[in-house]
């Protein structure tokens, strides 16, 4: 029998800071970090390679079958990184999967039901395979409601689209990216768009999240929020097991 995994998900949309304080919570509790917006992005990245269309959904869920996608998750040795590495198929793909051009790609096929149910087994494969860690952050749209609806520390962090979107072009054009701040807030209300309102796995908060508004708070408030929230949680349970 496997053994039992506890279980962080950090939700939100797109430039609510979740991504860097899952990273930042995951290295700090010595966790596995689970990026499946990376996942997303990997699937969108070999589709435009290969020339596998946006519409279609079953040779999208097919290609997504075969990928092998892996992380390095020592986060200890990344340094001043805030995002883990990523591979397909043993090649590093992490840069290459942080476009414009990915990030729109993968909000489209994301609304695909055949390709969430595909990427759904990954995730929790891949959130097992690190066998000797006993906690694993996971962070995306829908993981304190689909991927791991049982988990015991659920987060959704928010924040407004124009600080989102401020977050998100101050990161691009550190990258050397040549975008307009007006064009990425309007990517991102597109991006939100979809994610909400599509049919399988909507983006929104599980009913027992606790939900961040990170819009006036620094990332190492964020981060201390977060991990007072899961060691007040863990009393908690420790609590209620004493008591039966
Ligand atoms: O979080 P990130 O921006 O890297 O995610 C890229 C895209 O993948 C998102 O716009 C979203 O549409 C999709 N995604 C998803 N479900 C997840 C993670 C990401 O639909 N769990």
């Amino acid at each position: 029998m496997k053994e039992l995994k506890e279980i962080v998900t950090i939700d939100g949309p797109a430039g609510s800071g979740k991504s860097t304080a899952a990273f930042l919570v995951a290295r700090e509790l010595d966790a596995v970090l689970l990026d499946t917006g990376a996942i997303y992005r990997c699937v969108a990245l070999v589709a435009a390679e290969r020339g596998v269309s946006n519409e279609d959904a079953h040779a999208l869920a097919e290609m997504a079958r075969t990928l092998e996608i892996s992380f390095q998750n020592d986060l200890s040795e990344l340094g001043g990184r805030s995002t883990g590495r990523v591979f397909v198929d043993g090649i590093d793909v992490s840069e290459k999967i942080r476009t414009p051009r990915v990030s729109s790609d993968a909000s489209k096929i994301s609304a695909y039901p055949e390709v969430r149910a595909e990427l759904l087994q990954l995730q929790r494969k891949q959130a097992w395979k690190e066998g000797d860690k006993s906690l694993i952050v996971a962070e995306g749209r829908d993981m304190g409601t689909v991927v791991f609806p049982d988990a015991p520390h659920k987060f959704f962090l928010v924040a407004d689209a124009e600080t989102r979107a401020e977050r998100r072009y101050k990161e691009l054009v550190e990258k050397g990216s040549d975008v307009s701040y007006a064009q990425v807030l309007e990517d991102q209300k597109e991006r939100d768009r979809r994610d909400e309102q599509r049919q399988a796995s909507p983006l929104r908060p599980a009913e027992d999240a606790c939900i961040v508004d990170t819009t006036k708070m620094g990332l190492s408030e964020v981060v201390e929020g977060i991990l007072k929230q899961i060691s007040n949680n863990r009393k908690k349970r420790n609590v209620g097991r004493t008591k039966r």
